[in-house]
Formats: structure tokens, sequence, C-alpha cells
């Protein structure tokens, strides 16, 4: 045996070049080789994933890339990873770099410094905040990773894919379970998935969506059954809900003819760079000619999103980093912590610029001169914004009751458009990000604000808590090999995520 591991451990040279990868793009935080690994190579008869260093894991700390965490052990594994290390026949290969606890659209926010996607001697973002885990996937040939997991609260998992060029899932929300991640805002954050092929993103979803009683938010057992029957049927189950049990249940593959594809009018903005625009309809020709219906429709409260999006995620960051003291969370500051007047505020000075930011807003929208008009008007935009999604699906929202839409009162705040009327689509289809990834260099002079743009086609689904996935577009004609990646991202309804796979999986 020992000489079979031996044959077939990677070369020398190989897990040189792997490191060296790995080294440039500062993917990982922390790795696991172990030393029986370096002697003998990687267990052959594991799966091996990377996940980000927001989930709690045991044998390797878990920072969100916070100096706050620096070396902080969990004790215990958050329960996807359980999920994935028994289900999945996995191991955690390490734990990958993030903005500082998911907060940012780069992966330039880490105490450990930035992860660079660099191509062609160019470093480029990686997107953020899962910018690690998209980075630990590349480069395909060293297939290290065979999936990675990464957290998705406003877009921290699509958009790092598009920017990457791989294909990245934020399910609904309540179906992956989020014991042991480590919370940037409670109501919006989604563990997300990130691989170079559809059918490993969809297994995994398979593998480690199941319910979680240590997960007040897990959806039960019964309801994950009545929303996704396909996924959740007991045969399934016992045939470990094989792929192609999937298809024969009836919920893969055999979209094609008759799904019909929203196109958002209110996504082709100004800011939309031009190949990205064209490569949105490619892609919606492509799904015509697969036999898909394709229509316009209108999700007017869209443009409040971003607005919404910004002022619920911060002041959620406010209320769960209130925690780290030094006291009981997070690593207290050496020079002491209470002088005179002041508690806690050289720990509390330990964390980035940005969460620092976000503390500051989320507090103030939270203060009681403020909260009517900012965070409260933020929730009900975010009904909108639901109930906008709601109006164009042909299925209905399992989670909503018709009765609680009455938001007659936003009436006089907010303009109520009802463009096109009732248009029903199955799926919506729209570019995952404005732009391509854009250089690491050109961010420096950069206000936060122009950070935030980059999620304005990704924050809708997050509010809404709705499936979305980012696929690599295909140019059918590629010109250029080295052009970096365009993402595509498709949205459902809430609960339709294997159909969103299926719909994915078309495209890829
Ligand atoms: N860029 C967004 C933010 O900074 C999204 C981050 C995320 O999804 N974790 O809040």
């Amino acid at each position: 045996r020992v000489k079979l591991r031996k044959a077939l451990r990677p070369s020398f040279s190989e897990r040189q070049r792997r490191e060296r990868v790995y080294h440039q793009s500062n993917a990982f935080i922390s790795r696991s080789d172990t030393p029986e690994e370096q002697r003998f190579g990687r267990p052959l008869h594991k799966r091996r994933y990377a996940a980000k260093d927001n989930i709690a894991s045991l044998g390797l700390p878990t920072t969100c890339g916070s100096k706050l965490l620096q070396g902080y052990q969990s004790p215990f594994h958050a329960s996807v990873l359980e999920q994935a290390d028994t289900l999945n026949n996995g191991m955690v290969v390490g734990k990958t770099n993030l903005d500082e606890f998911g907060m940012g659209s780069h992966s330039v926010n880490s105490f450990f410094g930035r992860v660079r996607n660099c191509r062609l001697g160019v470093d480029y973002s990686a997107g953020g905040s899962s910018g690690g885990s998209a980075m630990a996937l590349l480069p395909e040939e060293a297939e290290d990773c065979s999936f990675s997991l990464g957290t998705d609260t406003g877009g921290s998992v699509r958009l790092p894919a598009s920017y990457t060029g791989v294909i990245g899932f934020k399910p609904s929300y309540g179906i992956l379970s989020r014991h042991g991640v480590i919370p940037y805002a409670n109501s919006l954050d989604t563990i997300g998935i990130m691989a170079h092929n559809i059918g490993r993103v969809a297994k995994t979803f398979l593998m480690i969506s199941g319910h979680d009683e240590q997960d007040p938010t897990s959806i039960p057992q019964h309801t994950r059954q009545r929303l996704l029957p396909e996924a959740y049927s007991e045969s399934i189950w016992q045939h470990q809900r094989s792929l192609q049990r999937l298809s024969e249940a009836g919920g893969w593959r055999q979209l094609g003819a008759e799904a019909v594809i929203g196109v958002p009018m209110e996504y082709n903005i100004t800011e939309l760079d031009p190949e990205v625009r064209q490569a949105w309809q490619q892609t919606l020709e492509t799904l015509q000619e697969a036999g898909c219906k394709i229509v316009p429709v209108s999700l007017p409260n869209t443009k409040h999103a971003l607005s919404a999006y910004y002022v619920i995620a911060p002041a959620e960051a406010a209320s769960n980093l209130a925690k780290y003291d030094g006291v009981r969370y997070g690593e207290k500051a050496e020079d002491g912590d209470v002088s005179g007047d002041v508690l806690y505020s050289a720990t509390r000075a330990n964390v980035g610029d940005e969460v620092r930011r976000r503390i500051l807003l989320g507090s103030y929208t939270l203060s009681s001169e403020a909260i009517d008009n900012y965070f409260i008007k933020a929730q009900k935009v975010r009904r909108l914004v639901q109930r906008d999604f709601d109006r164009v699906f042909t299925k209905p929202n399992p989670l909503r009751d018709p009765e609680h839409f009455d938001l007659s009162d936003m009436d006089e705040t907010i303009e109520l458009e009802d463009k096109l009327g009732p248009t029903q689509v199955d799926f919506i289809v729209c570019p995952t990000a404005p732009t391509r990834a854009p250089k690491l260099e050109s961010l420096q002079g950069q206000t936060p604000l122009d950070s935030y743009v980059n999620d304005v086609f990704t924050v809708p689904a997050s509010l809404a808590g709705l499936p979305a996935i980012s696929i690599p577009f295909k140019d059918p004609q590629p010109g250029c090999a080295d052009a970096l990646p365009i993402g595509i991202q498709i949205i459902g309804q809430y609960s339709d995520d294997i159909r969103v796979l299926g719909i994915a999986h078309e495209l890829t």
C-alpha cells in the first residue's frame, strides 16, 4: 500500500507548482497539509474541499480574516462541514481568505492580505467576500479542491464566481445550515457552493442540505419535503440522492421547452459594460434556441435594493459584532483595555476600516433618532423587493401569505410602479455583476460606495432569500482566450433551487 501511495502521490514539482499558485493568490489563511500527507501524498479516498474562514472548523483556526480572531480555534465543526465530511466523504484542505467578517466585494479587506486573481502577470479582483474560496479552485488542472464553500450575504459567492470564471450557487435562505457560520447579517447570510461543474455543485448541495436542528432558521424536514420534493423524497435519500435519481424525479434537465425566462428591464443600467450586456443577450438567445420563451419583466424596486441592503446588513453587523470586546469574544488588545472612561476601545480598534465603517453605520441607523428613517424604511423596501419578485414568478412564494402584502402605507415614500402588469416567468436571467473583474490597482482610489455598486445585481435575490446561481458565460465564438470571465446569474422563486440548478445545467 505504501508503494502504491508513493507511486500515486503528486510529484514534487506538481506540489511546488500548487504551492506557488496558492501563495501567489493568497487564497488560503490556513492549510491542512499534515506531515503525513506531505510524506505520502493526499488521501485518495477523500473528496477535498476548501471552506471560507468564517465557517467554524475543527483542526484549523477560524479567523474571519480578522485580527480579532487570529488563531481562534473552534471547539466544533460547522454543520455544513460535518455533513460534507460524513455524507460526501469530504475533507477540508484549508480555510480560505475573505474580506473581514464577509464585508467587501473584492477580498481586499483581510487582515491576512488581499486575495489576488493573477492573470498574465496582472492582479485582478477575485471578487468578494469569498474570493479565497473561488481562487482555491484555480487553476482547474491543479484539482486540489473539487468544490469550495463560501458564504453569500449580498453576493459574496456569486461575485467571486463571476470574476474568476467558476460556478457559484446561493441556495434559498434557510436550506443550508448556518450553525457554525460566524454571523455577519443573520437575515441574509447563506452558505454558498462553488465548483467548476454544475453536477458537483448540485451533488454537494444535496449532500449538505439536511435539516439541522441546531440552526433555528433551518427549514424543518417536513416543510423541505413539501418545498423541494425532488430533493427530499425518500427514494432519493435512500439512493444517496444521486443526480440521476433527481433527474428521474422530474426536477432536473427537463425544463428547456416550457421555461419562461424574465429579463428585468431595470437591470439594463448605464453602468453595464457593453461586453457584459452582449454576453447577457447571447445567453438569452441560447435559451431561446433551446425552446425557452424570453419576456421582459419589471422589478421596479430594484433601484432601491442596494441602499436598503447597505442599511440592513450593517445594522445586523453592528449588533452581531458588539460581542467582540476581548472579554468573551475576540483577542484582547495587549495594552489593556480599561483606561479612564474607555472600555474595550483598544480591543475593538483591532478591526479594519471597512468593519469599523459598517459598525458605525449600523449603530447610527439603529439609533432612536434614525431608526424610523433608515432601518424601518429599509425593511419596508426589502418587502417591496420581495413583492416584485413574487409578482413576476409563476410559482407562488411558499413562505408568504398574500394578506401580508399590504404596503399601502408606502405609497407616499416609494413609487409603486407596475410597469408591465403581471408577467409570469419561471426564472430571471441577468448579469451577475455590471463589469468584468477590475484590476486591483484600479481599486485604490475608490470610495466604499464604488465598491458597493458591484453588488447591484446580487443584492435583490439576497433581500428576498431566493436561490441564485452565477455561471461563467460561454462565448459561442470565443475571441480572445485570455479575456476575463463574465458571470450570468439565474434567479428562481423561493425553494425552486433544483430547477435553478437544472437551467444552469442547460447553459454550462
Ligand atoms: N459585498 C457585500 C457586502 O460587503 C456582500 C458581502 C457578502 O455577501 N458577504 O456586504
